[in-house]
């Protein structure tokens, strides 16, 4: 079995979110029952869902199928958690500084000759730029066409358990949060291995936005 949980990652397209957008942001999704209970899952302070976290999602998918409940057992929760078998939630620190996080599962298209090249292999290796396997053009990870796969921010909110394409938040539900946050939120589908910490993904320090 796949160590990999699949998670919906929203994040809010002004990368200066202040502590105090943090707080309301937290305060709110705990009032609007989106948050359940805290739990620690390797260091960081993840929530279980809270009694109104389905009515916030509308279901894009044919039958899907939302598991919530988390085991009782803690060690059988934390390693269901991990692979995402039952929907939990985190959300990230303020970064000190913006990063890009990006599904290393994606397609990502050249900027310049447009063709196609697997995400993953962009974000491995040192330093923020990759030269096309197919024309030769160098750009920073940020400038190539992610195509909606990537979001750069100083805040996630990770949904973990949701599958790609399975279910999406509400209006109602991002119309708060961008209001709380002074910011028109987006959001992308991964699948990724459990990362220590918040330092998840490469960490690139560029100004500039994903195409
Ligand atoms: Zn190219």
């Amino acid at each position: 079995m796949s160590l990999s949980a699949y998670q919906l990652i929203l994040f809010p397209q002004r990368d200066d979110i202040s502590a105090a957008q943090r707080a309301a942001l937290l305060s709110h999704l705990h009032g609007c029952g989106f948050l359940g209970q805290a739990f620690e899952l390797d260091g960081r302070e993840h929530f279980t869902t809270g009694a109104q976290f389905l009515d916030q999602l509308v279901f894009l998918g044919c039958s899907p199928y939302i598991e919530t409940e988390p085991p009782a057992d803690t060690a059988a929760r934390n390693t269901a958690a991990r692979q995402g078998r039952f929907c939990h939630l985190h959300l990230t620190r303020l970064l000190p500084r913006a990063r890009f996080r990006a599904n290393p599962r994606a397609r990502v298209r050249c900027p310049a000759c447009r063709k196609s090249v697997a995400a993953a292999e962009l974000l491995t290796g040192p330093g923020t730029d990759r030269t096309c396997a197919h024309c030769g053009h160098e750009a920073a990870i940020t400038d190539w066409n992610w195509q909606g796969h990537a979001g750069y921010a100083n805040l996630f909110l990770e949904v973990w358990g949701i599958h790609p394409g399975e279910a999406a938040p509400t209006e109602g539900f991002i119309q708060a949060i961008e209001k709380i946050t002074d910011s028109p939120w987006s959001s992308f589908y991964t699948q990724a291995d459990q990362q220590p910490a918040d330092e998840t993904g490469p960490v690139m320090w560029h100004n500039d936005r994903p195409n």
